[in-house]
């Protein structure tokens, strides 16, 4: 094991990108010809976001392992392009969960179980493992939240120790902090900064690279002082500016030098990096040539994190066609009725049901299926939304007047949508779906058309399925069931035919979407979008 490591602490304040700075130093170093892994260590205690409201967390992003990861790791995936693992985003309760099991099970020996050095152990066990499993270049950390945070100090304290064992120029701490700006004097202030080097310092960590994020650039002044009080050379402190798009950040900061210093401090070539095609990329994403109007109608629209990949797999669907692809959050509970659908749909040009879990908001997510379907509007399901389309089909075509998911009515005489016999009677926790299943295609159908394959895998997570009782009713109308797994017998795709494009897949394609490469699906659901538009 020869990896290098990159650790990315933030300060002043949260919410600066510190997942897009650490996913910019990937693409960068990636971009030079270098193995890259980003992971990420969350300080909070639950074990994973699998369980958290998306309101506090945002979207759960899946690994193919299964993993139920932070978001950021959505960027990580979608800058570098490297897959990652459920062993790429540690938590403080993975931490702690694995050093109880093993104090429980006396491995040990009677000592005293402490934060130092056993919690610290662990963490450094945990980024050494990566640097071993992946056999990556570099691994690039991030630690989140903010330094001085009660709960990220065993973190702090774990990295420090690895630089110490990592030897000289293996090791280089990137600490972002925020450099507010004062109208009235019309100037950046750089104190807050300044003390949250300090903290760090009292940390035993001098940070290498000073990242500032501003509103305005750093004048010469500016960061002379910056170099003077957090000691760091000029060329150690890069502006972070904020852009147009995130695509453009790592392009800003390879312009500012990042790349180049980052290369020096960990004594690697600097080889000229190969940006051309995301230089390209996102100047198609600066200068549409068209406009689209996606409906996204969820129940967490208010937090537009909460579908982050599906908005960027939306977006990247749009790069593909030079088209701009404004998005219309559409809270699903203010889908009353039909009227209610066709007045906050009828400007969309595509229609789009995420994924989600519970009975709220599914009544207007029904009415929306109905209207995209009826309406010959572009559909596109995601796992819910691909339930939904079956449960309002059954309901308005096949007849089955109260049709549902078992997962919100036990009770329906047609659970179109139901758990599979073997997870029947099994606890919550341990019926997910989660993680890479194949799915074969069907001939002849839009999914074939997207894919040009027949045998693919993608992401899953979900517990309820299509219920197989009612195959021969769905095969023998316009609603085709044209992705199966062929190893559990499950239904992956439906398609309705006779629409110009309506499609619902059980599993998550956005997640494996890239900004310079959108998914088969969300190109083609895009594309005939824009032909609605047109018309
Ligand atoms: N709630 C549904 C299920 O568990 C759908 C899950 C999802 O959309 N991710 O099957």
């Amino acid at each position: 094991m020869n990896a290098k490591f990159i650790f990315i602490t933030g300060g002043v304040v949260s919410s600066l990108g510190k997942g897009i700075t650490a996913a910019s130093i990937g693409f960068l170093l990636k971009s030079r010809g270098l193995k890259v892994v980003n992971q990420k260590f969350d300080p909070y205690l639950n074990i994973d976001p699998g369980t958290m409201n998306p309101y506090q967390h945002g979207e759960v992003f899946v690994t193919v392992d299964g993993g139920e990861t932070d978001l950021d790791l959505g960027h990580y995936e979608r800058f570098t392009d490297v897959q990652l693992r459920k062993f790429n985003n540690t938590t403080a309760g993975k931490v702690y969960l694995s050093i109880l099991d093993r104090e429980r099970a006396g491995g040990y020996n009677g000592n005293t179980v402490q934060v130092i050095p056993h919690v610290t152990d662990e963490i450094r066990k945990r980024i050494l493992q990566t640097a071993e499993e992946t056999d990556a270049d570099v691994i690039i950390t991030e630690v989140g939240g903010t330094v001085g945070d009660i709960e990220s100090l065993p973190f702090i304290e774990a990295i420090r120790q690895i630089k110490y064992s990592a030897g000289k120029g293996n090791c280089v701490f990137v600490h972002l902090g925020l450099l507010p700006y004062l109208k009235e004097c019309g100037e950046l202030k750089t104190k807050p900064m300044q003390h949250s080097v300090k903290e760090l310092l009292g940390f035993g960590i001098q940070p290498d690279i000073i990242m500032c994020r501003s509103e305005k650039p750093l004048a010469k002044s500016i960061r002379e002082k910056l170099g003077l009080f957090c000691n760091v050379t000029q060329d150690a402190i890069i502006e972070n500016l904020s852009a147009k798009s995130i695509y453009e950040v790592p392009l800003m900061l390879e312009k500012e030098g990042l790349g180049k210093k980052l290369c020096s401090l960990l004594g690697l070539d600097d080889p000229t990096p190969s940006l051309n095609e995301w230089r390209a990329m996102v100047q198609r994403f600066y200068n549409p040539e068209k406009e689209t109007t996606i409906a996204l109608v969820g129940k967490y629209v208010e937090l537009h994190d909460a579908y982050l990949s599906v908005a960027e797999a939306l977006t990247a669907g749009g790069i593909h066609h030079n088209a701009k692809v404004k998005i219309e959050w559409i809270d699903a509970e203010k889908i009353v009725d039909a009227a209610k659908a066709a007045e906050i749909l009828g400007k969309a040009d595509g229609i789009v049901v995420p994924g989600g879990f519970g009975d709220r908001g599914t009544a207007g997510m029904i009415l929306t299926a109905q209207y995209a379907r009826e309406n010959r509007v572009p559909y596109f399901g995601i796992c819910l939304g691909m339930q939904i389309a079956v449960i309002e089909y059954a309901r308005n075509v096949l007849g089955m007047a109260d049709a549902n998911s078992s997962e919100f009515n036990q009770t329906t005489d047609y659970p179109v949508i139901d758990l599979m016999p073997d997870q029947q009677g099994v606890k919550l926790g341990g019926t997910l779906r989660l993680g890479e299943f194949r799915c074969v295609i069907t001939e002849g159908t839009l999914a074939e058309k997207a894919y040009k394959l027949h045998d693919i895998l993608e992401r899953h997570r979900h517990r309820y399925e299509f219920n197989n009782l009612y195959r021969a009713q769905f095969e023998a109308s316009e609603m085709r069931l044209t992705g199966r797994n062929p190893e559990r017998n499950l239904i992956e795709i439906v398609e309705l035919s006779g629409h110009p494009w309506f499609l619902g897949v059980q599993f998550h394609p956005e997640f494996g979407s890239r900004p310079n490469r959108a998914h088969p699906l969300f190109r083609d659901f895009i594309g005939a979008s824009i032909e609605r538009t047109g018309k």
